[in-house]
């Protein structure tokens, strides 16, 4: 008899905990399981600011999946573009571009989540976002552009001002981060310009909510808030953007900010793949699920992470759900996981439970203000634990060697600032780095799984369209 196949979609913290447990967990002639991730590696995204200021190289937050013999998963390179819960198929496009209609007995969505935007004039096409590692490679080669171009400018004129304006919009801590990591990044580097004043470099962190980080609490935010503006950002909040262009930015106070660089952190959405469900969804798209993570109506469904609004029961259960974090994303691949081996076998399915343990942030340089099990930490202490927190979540030996070298060599011998140049002349916008214009719309699955008989057997493979 053929064995259940399960399909897990997206290879993120969520994804890798769940597929990591399966493994453990069944027998391999209980189930077949399938990974279907569109890179070879997980991204251990709280360390992407790292990567932007050069702290670390990307090869050091993207964690093989490879590492082991010992994992039995077939992993297919691709993405998922639409989900059919009624046939039980997702449709994947390899990364050859062949779409392929793969079969599920049991489905895990885990497709993570996606940079949030508004209709903002000018944001699609000069917003930059701060999601993959790409859009880090990328802003981290166009920031020291921007201060080779200033350097070769005429003294006091617009471009160099535009070239050396740097706003950052979203004040929490991907953004939080992403500033002062950045801001760190290009005080060290004037030294090697000669022509370049610190002074004539500005940073800019905008903010709609009164106050950063609220999940930090009152003083923690307020001390973050003071490193950020004793080391120069100017920190602009209950404001936002009105509109960007390519030379400058207006904030919704009037102001119009010399700028070619606005990086884009205000929010996140669930992945479009969400959408092709035709699903019920929560604010900002997350797909609405059960406390033990299944998708009402989608039988053999779970969907998990940043993609769906999963209860919180620890609150309180009062029709809060999960905040989008790391520290849910894999606890909630476990319990995924239990429940599908829990269906395989017959037994009680499992609610989701987790009490949030806090908030680490690693501003650069000593300074951090982190919140770990309710207790208010600042400066390096808070850099240490930190650290030290990913360091630990790193799931392979490699991926924490890479790091702590990275943070040793940086710690000795300084920041380095070297454009490479690979993703010159990559188109740099969201869309085009998030791929968000890949997916079907849920007519379009239907009229795939429709057409014909889907093959159960495996997947089948029809010609790009
Ligand atoms: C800059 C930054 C800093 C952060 N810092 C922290 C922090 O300090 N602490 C914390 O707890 N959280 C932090 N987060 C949030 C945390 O990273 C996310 O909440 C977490 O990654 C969500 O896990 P996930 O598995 O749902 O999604 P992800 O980890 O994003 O994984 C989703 C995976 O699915 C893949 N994928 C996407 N679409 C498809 C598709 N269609 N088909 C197949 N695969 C697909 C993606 O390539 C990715 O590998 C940070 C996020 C950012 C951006």
């Amino acid at each position: 008899m053929a064995r259940p196949r399960i399909v897990v979609v997206g290879a993120g913290f969520a994804g890798v905990a769940c597929v990591r447990r399966l493994e453990r967990t069944l027998k391999p002639g209980e189930a077949e399981i399938l990974l279907v991730t569109p890179s070879s590696y997980q991204l251990y995204l709280p360390l992407l600011p790292q990567v932007a200021s050069g702290v670390l190289t990307p090869q050091s937050v993207a964690v093989s999946l490879r590492r082991s013999r010992r994992h039995r998963t077939r992993i297919v390179p691709g993405g998922a573009v639409g989900v059919d819960t009624r046939a039980k198929v997702c449709v994947i496009r390899k990364i050859t571009g062949e779409l392929v209609d793969q079969p599920y007995d049991h489905l895990v969505l885990a497709p993570g989540s996606v940079t949030r935007t508004f209709d903002i004039p000018g944001l699609a096409e000069h917003g930059r976002g701060m999601k993959t590692l790409a859009e880090a490679a990328h802003l981290r080669d166009h920031v020291i552009a921007q201060l080779d171009l200033a350097d070769a400018a005429a003294p006091g004129s617009a471009e160099r001002a535009s070239r050396l304006g740097f706003v950052v919009v979203g004040g929490g801590y991907a953004g939080t981060e992403t500033a002062a990591s950045l801001e760190r990044l290009t005080m060290n580097a004037v030294g090697r310009y000669p022509r370049l004043d610190r002074r004539e470099i500005s940073w800019h962190l905008v903010d709609v909510a009164p106050k950063l980080m609220p999940e930090l609490g009152d003083r923690l935010g307020r001390a973050a808030l003071d490193v950020l503006r004793r080391r120069g950002i100017e920190v602009s909040l209950g404001t936002s953007v009105a509109k960007a262009g390519p030379e400058d930015v207006t904030l919704t106070d009037g102001r119009v900010l010399p700028c070619r660089t606005l990086i884009w952190t205000a929010g996140v959405a669930a992945s479009p793949l969400v959408a092709t469900l035709g699903a019920e969804t929560a604010k900002s798209g997350r797909l609405v699920v059960t406390a033990d993570l299944r998708v009402p109506g989608a039988e053999g469904a779970f969907a998990l992470g940043d993609a769906a609004a999963v209860p919180d029961l620890a609150t309180g259960g009062d029709g809060t759900v999960c905040p989008p974090t790391a520290q849910h994303a894999m606890r909630q691949g476990k319990v995924a996981a239990d429940n599908i081996v829990a269906t395989l076998r017959g037994t009680p399915l499992r609610r989701y439970v987790h009490k949030d343990l806090g908030l680490v942030v690693d501003l650069g340089g000593r300074d951090g203000v982190s919140r770990p099990l309710g207790i208010d930490l600042r400066g390096m202490p808070a850099q240490a634990v930190a650290r030290g927190y990913h360091w630990a979540a790193l799931r392979t030996g490699a991926a924490k060697t890479r790091v702590m070298t990275n943070w040793l060599l940086n710690a000795v011998a300084g920041d380095d600032f070297v454009r490479t140049g690979f993703q010159t002349n990559k188109p740099p916008t969201l869309r085009d780095f998030e791929h968000t214009d890949q997916y079907l719309t849920p007519e379009e699955v239907r009229a795939r799984t429709a057409a014909d008989q889907v093959d159960r057997s495996g997947g089948r493979d029809r010609p790009q369209q």
